[in-house]
């Protein structure tokens, strides 16, 4: 990658590479996006080469050319559609592909292909040489559905808050939309999106992982004429070239995609959203790690353009940013159409008596919601069966061999229905150990590795037992489990949705899968069976993301016109979360949660930096750590900062690797920047980082 050009250089001559070929004849990034990875660089401390890997698709960094490349779509010719199927009578393989296409005249792509036939490639060769299949390539921008979608009679607030959004167009601003669950959020965005499209503009809409759901995507497809192109973690390399390349040659108006889609080249981009900008996967976990939240305000500020930051619970950094005059706030405080708040009511679990998991009035509001025929949610946050496997003889309790962990117990209820059978399911078992950390997997003990007896159990639960529980309590209720393990299948989450928006699912039993974006208009139950979890954690962040995490999950209900119900079992119901959650106003949680982080020295109130280090020698990262810091107090810019002691991770051991860290402070981030850059240049000659992988973290979000 050239980035520019000098005529001396400070690095010995061998060390210098010539250009061999030139790939791409013009350059790939425009000037600002070019602009906006150096500051990446050196804000996060990462290096410009990786950074920019970061922002391109994947072939081409393997030195493909940036010349437009579509998918390709087959189709038969004219004369292929006058051929009778018996010519393939000795080849039953281009028979069926011939048949299929022939059900198809606006052609098939590799995937449709894939499912008529998995080898299908050979067979479509010989089609092919017999000139019966014409192949167009085109640009995968997202096909128009042809049932356009209604627009609502926009409410005043809906209108003011779009109208504000309008008139910042053509500059920098910062704006903040938080609305309620379910307040329109969605149609505000769509309503600007329209406007800028129509003043021949683009927009880089970014959603979380999880926010990109087929509903969404639906929606902006059923909305908008313009051409969409979507950028997400489940397309395969070439999907992405081609989808970036929509974007850079302006051939798509609108860019949908998670993380790292702030870096698509957008010509004629005016306006970013940032849909859920709460939400912790905007942040890169590992390798370059960046926040696309912080790097899409630092490129609407380099190209002039405003950025429009959308959340029912945003994130107390952009509250404050809000209430500093930094960010302009807009509201949506009350539900769209006819839609009311649902009524919030706390279960104490110190007097109700849990039937695996279940309180009384939990198992009765189920029931209620059955003979209505209305859907419910129950939401847990523990995939598996039972979070740990102990011998009641004496006490053992199932070891991850890696981690400094247990092992999680799982019984696999593979559910083999056709869809739209009304059959009961039939279910198969397999029992297992996994690791939720490490991913290893070990048979289930027969007898007590510590004392021989055969008295195991499950001790908690899991969203499998829940289900296995429903079952057995409402055994003709349609359950339909979501976690990660019962979506792993591509294609699965879509059918899973699909089944609930169609009405074939009674009750939803999920993770945190299950909480955000879906727009259920049946669904008036949402139970919360492990509120407490994260209550009283050691990362200063546990608490903002219990309360995000309730409100999403209580905002599924009563979406629509029938009024919705949570009921949220914990054992702590005096903690002030539940107040402002029963309360519906996430802002007096801000205030209460901001004037912790100000009394404690936390973010927004100072900024971090997490020295990370981990190696399979026991001691070895934290000796780095150690050694780390007693550079850092030889350094005049460390005066400035504040630098806690190395320790090790919360969880030291994961993976076989054990794991420490060591957290910088301070209150001015120019200060802490100056440190880091001086202590690096250090760290970089210190020997004994050479026997640890260590990286560092600015901004972090996890503190583990
Ligand atoms: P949010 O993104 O804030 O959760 P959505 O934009 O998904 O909210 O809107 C929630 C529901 O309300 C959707 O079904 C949407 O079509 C509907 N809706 C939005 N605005 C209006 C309106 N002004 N009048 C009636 N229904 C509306
Ligand atoms: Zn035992
Ligand atoms: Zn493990």
């Amino acid at each position: 990658m050239v980035l520019g050009m000098a005529m001396e250089s400070e690095l010995p001559h061998e060390k210098l590479k010539s250009i061999r070929q030139i790939l791409d004849s013009e350059p790939l990034l425009p000037p600002t996006l070019l602009e906006l990875l150096s500051w990446a660089s050196t804000y996060y401390h990462h290096s410009i080469g990786e950074v920019i890997a970061t922002a391109l698709p994947v072939l081409l960094r393997r030195g493909l050319s940036a010349a437009a490349t579509g998918e390709k779509r087959y189709a038969l010719t004219d004369e292929a559609h006058q051929v009778p199927t018996e010519t393939f009578q000795r080849s039953p393989l281009q028979r069926r592909l011939f048949q299929a296409m022939c059900q198809h005249a606006e052609g098939m792509q590799a995937a449709a292909l894939a499912e008529v036939a998995e080898n299908w490639r050979d067979a479509m060769k010989r089609l092919e040489a017999r000139g019966l299949i014409r192949i167009t390539e085109e640009p995968c921008l997202l096909s128009k559905s042809a049932d356009r979608h209604l627009i609502p009679q926009r409410s005043p607030t809906q209108e003011e808050a779009s109208a504000t959004i309008r008139a910042a167009l053509g500059r920098f601003q910062c704006l903040l939309l938080h609305g309620v669950t379910g307040s329109g959020k969605t149609e505000v965005y769509l309503s600007v999106i329209e406007d800028v499209l129509a003043r021949g503009g683009q927009v880089l809409v970014l959603v979380p992982e999880i926010g990109l759901t087929p509903q969404l995507i639906k929606r902006f497809e059923g909305r908008l004429t313009a051409p969409v192109a979507v950028m997400h973690s489940g397309l395969n390399e070439s999907e992405r070239l081609c989808a970036w390349q929509a974007a850079r040659t302006e051939l798509a108006a609108v860019v949908i995609g998670t993380r790292s889609a702030v870096y698509t080249p957008m010509p004629k981009l005016a306006l970013i959203i940032i849909d859920e900008e709460h939400d912790a996967s905007f942040k890169q976990q590992d390798g370059f790690r960046y926040h696309a939240r912080d790097v899409a305000i630092k490129r609407a500020r380099l190209e002039g353009l405003p950025v429009l930051l959308g959340s029912a619970t945003p994130a107390l950094e952009s509250l404050h940013n809000a209430q500093q005059g930094r960010y302009q706030l807009l509201s949506l405080p009350e539900r769209a159409g006819a839609a009311q708040p649902p009524v919030v009511t706390l279960l104490d679990l110190r007097r109700l008596k849990l039937n695996e998991g279940l309180s009384p009035p939990l198992i009765e509001a189920l029931q209620t919601r059955l003979l209505r025929q209305e859907q419910s949610l129950l939401f847990l946050n523990r995939r598996g069966f039972a979070p740990v496997l102990m011998c009641h003889d004496c006490g053992w309790l199932a070891p991850c061999k890696r981690c400094d962990a247990r092992l999680t117990l799982h019984r696999d209820v593979r559910v083999s229905r056709e869809a739209g059978s009304r059959e009961r399911p039939f279910h198969q078992r397999s029992r297992q150990l996994r690791c939720h950390h490490c991913g290893a997997e070990a048979p289930l003990p027969v007898n007590c590795p510590a004392c021989g007896s055969g008295n195991l159990h499950g001790i908690g639960e899991g969203t499998e037992r829940i289900e296995t529980a429903l079952a057995r309590l409402f055994p003709q209720a349609r359950v339909e489990r979501i976690d990660r393990d019962s979506t792993r299948r591509k294609g699965s989450l879509e059918e899973k949705l699909r089944r609930v928006h169609a009405g074939e699912a009674d009750i939803l039993v999920g993770t945190q899968m299950l909480t955000k974006g879906h727009d259920f208009p049946n669904l008036t139950l949402v139970g919360v069976l492990n509120a407490d979890q994260g209550l009283y954690s050691a990362d200063f962040r546990s608490e903002e993301r219990l309360v995000q995490q309730l409100v999403q999950v209580a905002g599924r209900a009563g979406r629509a016109d029938k009024p919705g119900e949570v009921l949220i079992q914990t054992f702590h119901p005096d903690n002030p979360v539940f107040a402002a959650l029963a309360h519906h106003d996430y802002r007096e949680f801000g205030r209460y949660a901001l004037a912790e982080r100000a009394a404690a020295h936390y973010p927004p109130f100072a900024h971090l930096a997490l020295l990370r280090a981990e190696s399979p020698k026991p001691d070895a990262a934290l000796a780095f750590l150690r050694a780390a810091h007693t550079l850092a107090e030889a350094l005049t810019e460390a005066e400035v900062v504040h630098l806690m002691d190395a320790v090790p991770s919360p969880m030291e051991r994961r993976a076989g690797r054990y794991r420490a860290q060591l957290l910088v402070q301070a209150g001015e981030r120019k200060a802490l920047h100056d440190f880091l850059s001086a202590w690096l240049k250090r760290l970089e000659h210190e020997k004994r980082g050479r026997q640890v992988r260590w990286s560092l973290d600015v901004d972090p979000v996890e503190m583990f």
